[in-house]
């Protein structure tokens, strides 16, 4: 048993828990990441958007990003099941260099590479060191921690609670969830080689493939490597009595654009699953901590909002907890609210996307965006993660969504058939 004094303990060495250790450390604070597993981990989330850049320039591991080796991605193509319709979003058609392009990344080597960062910039990271217990009172955090078969006991000023969707500091303090109003969803998921690729410079593209259930995901992580998940209503998942493996099986086998897609695909991987993900917690700051990432709330996938989410979150909590550090004392109310109100905002721009994805009609104008008043550059600066609109993309943003709507009564964009294409392939794909 120790005992240690830091400024700040940071739970999580994912990309929330690492940026905001980061950024403190460089800021000269005494920080101490616990993070339970050992890295290179597997973690779901492997597309990045191009708005996340900017916290990965302010951290100063943009080079290393680059350097990497990871996919480039230039864009994104939405696809329908039936292959009666695709869209494609090109991110510089829209957007200047800075946000032109970002990564597809495995998040073994990505999370391993900003974990390291912190280390280097100061952070303390004993490996593979789990959070046991923590409680707030009016001048510290008191927490316990298991690290190589010993309980260690510390103390901190602040805690950034970056533990992921197990949400540590949300669950001990009992805090309170919004209900979101969305159905509870499932994914299913695995690595494959020889899955169709894209050509040209749209080789790096995230590909979703739209169908009546839900949606697959295709993620070129490397020259062979394809990340494909299903994500479907958790309600119809369950009435089909299937495994989620034979779930995806099937769905690939109904779909023309699955089967033209996976005809050579052989899989890597086991499968893994997701379920029942979104949540949101009604407060993201306290007095002595602040929740980032996924620990404060996580909606969907469709969008690839996450790792942004979670980078730029994490940027916002420690530009907190550095403010309050002047004094010494508690994160000041205001300064609270303000973080709330920030995480809240940025999640409820894809909050509305999500909603538009998967409403048909909402969808319909998505894949069609109407060139008229410049309505495909502000979807465009969705689709590449900007949550703070400039005015000229603001209102965009907002005739978009009226077409959405309208589009429940007129024509506004042609209609899109929605059913499986029943390929006769024979015999069926397995995986
Ligand atoms: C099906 C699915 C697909 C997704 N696809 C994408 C995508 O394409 N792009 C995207 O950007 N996002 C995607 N996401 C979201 C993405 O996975 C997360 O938003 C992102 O990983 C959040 O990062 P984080 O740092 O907040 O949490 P995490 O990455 O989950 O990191 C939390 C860390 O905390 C550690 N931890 C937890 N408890 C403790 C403890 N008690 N002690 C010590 N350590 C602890 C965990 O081991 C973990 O490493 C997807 C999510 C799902 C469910």
């Amino acid at each position: 048993m120790s005992s240690a004094v830091w400024d700040t303990l940071v739970i999580g060495g994912g990309p929330a828990g690492s940026a905001s250790a980061a950024f403190l450390a460089k800021a000269g604070q005494k920080v101490l990441i616990l993070e339970k597993q050992s890295f290179p981990r597997f973690h779901i989330g492997e597309s990045l958007l191009p708005f996340g850049n900017d916290v990965l320039q302010d951290l100063g591991v943009w080079d290393k990003i680059q350097q990497a080796g990871f996919m480039p991605k230039l864009g994104a193509e939405f696809v329908m099941g039936n292959s009666a319709g695709s869209h494609s979003f090109w991110f510089r058609k829209t957007l200047p260099p800075p946000h032109a392009q970002t990564f597809q990344v495995e998040r073994s080597k990505f999370d391993h590479i900003l974990f390291d960062h912190a280390r280097e910039a100061g952070a303390h990271a004993p490996p593979e060191s789990s959070l046991e217990d923590i409680h707030f009172d009016h001048d510290m955090v008191n927490f316990s921690y298991r690290h190589q078969d010993q309980t260690h006991q510390a103390t901190a000023r602040w805690c950034i609670d970056a533990s992921g969707r197990t949400s540590v500091v949300g669950r001990t303090l009992n805090l309170t969830k919004c209900d979101l109003g969305m159905p509870k969803k499932i994914a299913v998921f695995s690595h494959f080689k020889g899955v169709h690729r894209n050509e040209g410079e749209a080789m790096g593209h995230i590909t979703i493939v739209r169908i009546p259930q839900g949606w697959f995901w295709l993620i070129p992580l490397d020259e062979t490597k394809t990340s494909v998940g299903l994500v479907q209503m958790l309600k119809s998942f369950k009435s089909t009595g299937l495994t989620p493996q034979e779930s995806f099986t099937q769905t690939v086998n109904q779909n023309h654009e699955l089967v033209f897609r996976m005809q050579k695909a052989q899989r890597l991987t086991d499968f893994h699953t997701e379920a029942d993900y979104t949540f949101r917690h009604r407060q993201a700051a306290g007095p002595r901590w602040l929740l980032a990432g996924d620990s404060a709330g996580f909606i969907d996938p469709i969008f690839s909002s996450g790792v942004m989410v979670a980078l730029r979150s994490a940027q916002l909590a420690a530009q907190a907890i550095l403010k309050a550090g002047k004094s010494g004392g508690p994160i000041p109310q205001a300064q609270r609210t303000i973080y709330t109100n920030a995480f809240k905002s940025m999640t409820n721009v894809f909050r509305d996307m999500i909603r538009m994805f998967y409403s048909n009609k909402a969808f319909e104008v998505f894949m069609n965006p109407n060139p008229w008043l410049q309505i495909p550059g502000a979807v465009t600066h969705m689709v590449a993660g900007n949550t703070v609109f400039t005015w000229s993309v603001f209102w965009r943003v907002r005739v978009f969504f009226a077409l959405c709507l309208l589009q429940r009564y007129l024509r506004v964009a042609p209609r899109l058939s929605f059913s499986h294409s029943s390929p006769s392939r024979q015999p069926a794909l397995s995986f």
